[in-house]
């Protein structure tokens, strides 16, 4: 037998499952599987990746300086406390490296993101799984799991695969209870799509033990440049940093993450175009007697009568080319999840669905 082993935790990670991207014998498909701008990235971020490929032979800077001024500006927050990462993956991993390890407790909820717990088992950590309430993050749940060995909680707003938020008032209760030893990520990663939200940026700037999480890999269409970033307390930032791979960006995804932060007009173009197709997709699901809760996002989850149902509307979808993505991993095995995609795909996703209820009666 062999002496070679990993460390302890690394085989209790399962491998992410990433939203499908083909369907075999069909050409033409439709992804709405992965969460993606269906529009991509602005033009001033196309013309950013093109010019940055005159200076490939460059090393990228180490401290992002450009990027971090760039989203301070945008977003009003001081840049020294703003640290860039390979996707904001990056950033939860380097979270969980620095604050927790073996003996320590890692809090995520029912249907959360799968990142966490697998980071928090990449750190030789304890993932605690907390249950949500109808598919609602539970804030009474996860104080009540907080203990000594606390050292992360992590939930997302608006949350993935749900769609659904917490108001600023219960993410405030939250941010006020967790105790002085347990850091607080508010992934915020869909934040853009939510009206009026700052993606817990003022809870960031004031709290010692919160932080927050961005991603331009959904509203800056970005998600195959991976660049995400946090925010939080300067201490915890200057901490992140020491782990960080000095060149963990690239130049090209540097530059263009830049020029897509700054034009601000595609950013609110899209954000409007989701919110319309949002509320229509939803509207046509409820016609024909697919409910799902009130979305924040850029998607929305469909909530069918059975796990079975689901499924074979899954089958059906893909017949006929269309990608969603299933949510038998994320403990909701009677839903799928359906990015809001351009109009054309939202009317044949309605359509689709409409037509495998209507043959199933
Ligand atoms: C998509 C997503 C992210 C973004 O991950 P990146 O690594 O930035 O691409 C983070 N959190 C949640 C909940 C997501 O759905």
């Amino acid at each position: 037998m062999t002496q070679i082993t990993p460390q302890s935790g690394i085989m209790e990670i399962s491998l992410y499952q990433s939203g499908a991207s083909k369907i075999e014998g069909v050409e033409q498909v439709v992804k709405l599987s992965s969460n993606e701008n269906p529009f991509g990235p602005s033009e001033a971020a196309l013309e950013a990746f093109r010019r940055a490929s005159y200076t490939l032979h460059r090393y990228p800077s180490t401290d992002h300086a450009d990027l971090r001024a760039a989203i301070g500006e945008v977003h009003g927050l001081d840049p020294a406390r703003i640290i860039c990462g390979v996707g904001s993956d990056e950033v939860i991993h380097f979270l969980c490296q620095c604050y927790a390890g073996p003996g320590d407790e890692v809090i995520h909820t029912e249907h959360g993101f799968s990142m966490y717990r697998i980071s928090a088992l990449a750190a030789g950590a304890t993932p605690v799984e907390v249950s949500e309430c109808d598919r609602v993050v539970d804030v009474d749940a996860i104080l009540a799991a907080c203990n000594d060995r606390t050292r992360l909680v992590f939930i997302a707003n608006p949350a993935n695969p749900t769609g659904t938020m917490l108001s600023k008032s219960a993410l405030t209760r939250l941010a006020d209870g967790v105790p002085d030893h347990t850091i607080l990520v508010i992934d915020s990663a869909y934040a853009e799509y939510a009206k009026g939200y700052d993606g817990g940026a003022a809870l960031a700037t004031v709290r010692p033990n919160v932080v927050m999480t961005r991603t331009f890999s959904k509203l800056y269409g970005l998600g195959g440049l991976r660049v995400g970033w946090g925010y939080g307390p300067q201490d915890i930032i200057d901490v992140l940093n020491r782990i960080r791979g000095p060149f963990n960006l690239s130049q090209p995804a540097l530059v263009t993450a830049e020029a897509a932060v700054r034009d601000r007009a595609y950013a609110e173009k899209c954000r409007t175009e989701n919110a319309r197709l949002r509320d229509w997709l939803a509207a046509a699901l409820a016609d024909v007697g697919v409910p799902s809760d009130r979305s924040s996002a850029n998607f929305i989850l469909a909530r069918f009568e059975s796990a079975a149902q689901a499924e074979a509307c899954n089958a059906h979808l893909n017949a006929q080319g269309l990608i969603v993505r299933a949510t038998t991993g994320y403990k909701l095995p009677q839903c799928l999840r359906i990015t809001i995609g351009d109009e054309a795909s939202c009317r044949r996703v309605a359509h689709a669905i409409g037509q495998f209820l209507g043959a199933e009666t």
